[in-house]
């Protein structure tokens, strides 16, 4: 019996998988295993993944196949599960993060040294980072270029999940490894699921309800009341849905919103095409020009933004609602993301960590990325421009005051004209701050000195 190793990892879905079917198409029987490393603190997206894994872990059995959740270090397990289960190859999708890759690369050595293959296929992204190139063969800075030479290559065609899956049980050898991940307790998870489910049949789901309404994307998208977007993110992290197969979909959807969708895939592929061509921008500043920038120490106050206390009630909405479900609306994570890095001078890393730790999306390109962009140490930098106002973001793109009011309750009894700034009105409301921790135009006045600092 000829037999592979399928290693899961963000790939959690068996349609539309080339690595799955290349292994389906060279081997007798499969042994379908992922591999829990995750030794850090409860995070949300760990909440997601424990969920992926479980619809997963059905879809496979729904085919005759069994999913092994193994925990310890796939480096040193792969090796002995090839060895155990007589295994000729390991078959993974590429994860396109620079160190995951190296990862990769030395364990595909150890692997080889004993004989077995390990075969990376793609499907993770739609863009060659390698073949997108400027006139002058250098990788592009700036997103509408990039966009538009990379639009013309992404070609995609879905391929169906496979029918029946033919899988050999784990090795004996290796049940000491077999550990299902625990639920968190107490469930502080409860309302992370309300909106979109794990799994492959969550994700498209959530696919064919938000294309319904994609004509009103372009409109409503900046509008957090709303919750007018595609809530794809986690779905697209984890592997549930490849980013081929949505894009598919809204090309076959089409109508005046396809456009604008796919054009948010784009700054997912941007993403990750940043990182691949300066990995050290998943840490540090993409322009090492701010590298002098003066950013304040301030535990007090990045615990009160943390909390949704800051006083300033559109930042404090975002972050009660992604200390609630794992999510917040793109719009206000500029905000809140402006309100830290900008007024209150605090280093976007500090920042980037607290979403990793509580977006169930948690995603290291898209997240660097975006907190980049806003603090104006990355790619495309406008950081004299990109000091978003919360009062006038908030009567702009919440003018209702209903998103606030949804997440700050405390504050569900002020109208629309004083929800956005009740201490311009003199309103105070007991329990939430009298005041902001810092006056937005002072905060505002400090950035740019901050910013012209470094010249
Ligand atoms: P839609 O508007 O429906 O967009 C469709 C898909 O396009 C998304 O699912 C996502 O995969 C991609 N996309 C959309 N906008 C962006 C963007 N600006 N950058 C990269 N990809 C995008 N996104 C993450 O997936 N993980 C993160 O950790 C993350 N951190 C962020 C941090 C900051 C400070 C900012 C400003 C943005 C961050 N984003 C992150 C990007 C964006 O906010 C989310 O992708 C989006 O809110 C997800 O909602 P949606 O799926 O409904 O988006």
């Amino acid at each position: 019996m000829n037999t592979g190793i399928v290693w899961f990892r963000r790939d959690l879905r068996l349609a539309d998988h080339p690595a799955l079917e290349r292994a389906l198409q060279s081997h007798d029987a499969l042994l379908l295993v992922y591999i829990d490393e995750d030794d850090a603190p409860y995070s949300a997206s760990r909440a997601w993944l424990r969920r992926s894994l479980a619809a997963l872990a059905a879809d496979i059995a729904m085919r005759g196949g069994e999913l092994h959740v193994l925990a310890g270090d796939a480096e040193v397990l792969l090796p002995r599960l090839a060895a155990d289960a007589c295994a000729s190859a390991v078959h993974i999708s590429a994860l396109h993060e620079p160190d995951a890759d190296a990862r990769d690369a030395r364990i595909a050595r150890r692997l080889s040294a004993d004989g077995v293959a390990m075969r990376r296929a793609g499907g993770r992204m739609l863009t060659d980072a390698d073949a997108v190139r400027t006139r002058a063969e250098a990788p592009y800075r700036v997103f509408t270029p990039f966009f538009k030479a990379a639009l013309p290559t992404w070609r995609h065609r879905p391929r169906p999940a496979p029918e029946r899956l033919a899988c050999i049980g784990l090795p004996a050898s290796l049940a000491d490894a077999k550990r299902a991940i625990a639920a968190p307790k107490p469930a502080w998870d409860a309302a992370f699921f309300d909106r979109t489910l794990p799994g492959e049949a969550g994700a498209h789901a959530r696919l064919r309800a938000f294309l319904d309404g994609l004509d009103a994307y372009p409109e409503h998208r900046d509008l957090p009341a709303l919750d007018a977007t595609s809530l794809l993110s986690p779905h697209l992290h984890f592997g549930e849905i490849g980013p081929g197969q949505v894009l598919q979909a809204a090309r076959e959807r089409g109508g005046p919103g396809a456009g604008k969708f796919i054009a948010e895939l784009g700054w997912r592929e941007f993403a990750y095409y940043v990182l691949q061509h300066w990995p050290a921008s998943a840490s540090g500043n993409f322009n090492p020009k701010f590298d002098t920038l003066p950013w304040r120490s301030d535990p007090a106050g990045l615990r009160a933004w943390r909390q949704g206390c800051t006083g300033v009630p559109l930042v404090d909405a975002g972050m009660r609602q992604l200390w609630r479900t794992g999510r917040m609306h793109n719009r206000v994570r500029m905000v809140v993301a402006s309100w830290l890095t900008k007024h209150m001078g605090i280093h976007w890393r500090e920042g980037a960590a607290w979403f990793l730790h509580t977006l169930v999306d948690a995603d290291l390109a898209n997240n660097a990325l975006g907190w980049q962009w806003v603090a104006g140490t990355g790619v495309d930098a406008a950081p004299y421009f990109r000091i978003f106002n919360p009062v006038t973001q908030s009567r702009r793109f919440d003018p209702l005051g209903d998103y606030i009011r949804r997440w700050l309750p405390e504050l569900a009894g002020l109208d629309a004209t004083a929800i956005h700034a009740p201490w311009e009105a003199g309103i105070v409301v007991p329990g939430y701050p009298r005041r902001p921790i810092i006056d937005p135009a002072q905060g505002r006045a400090d950035a740019l000195a901050r910013l012209k600092a470094t010249g």
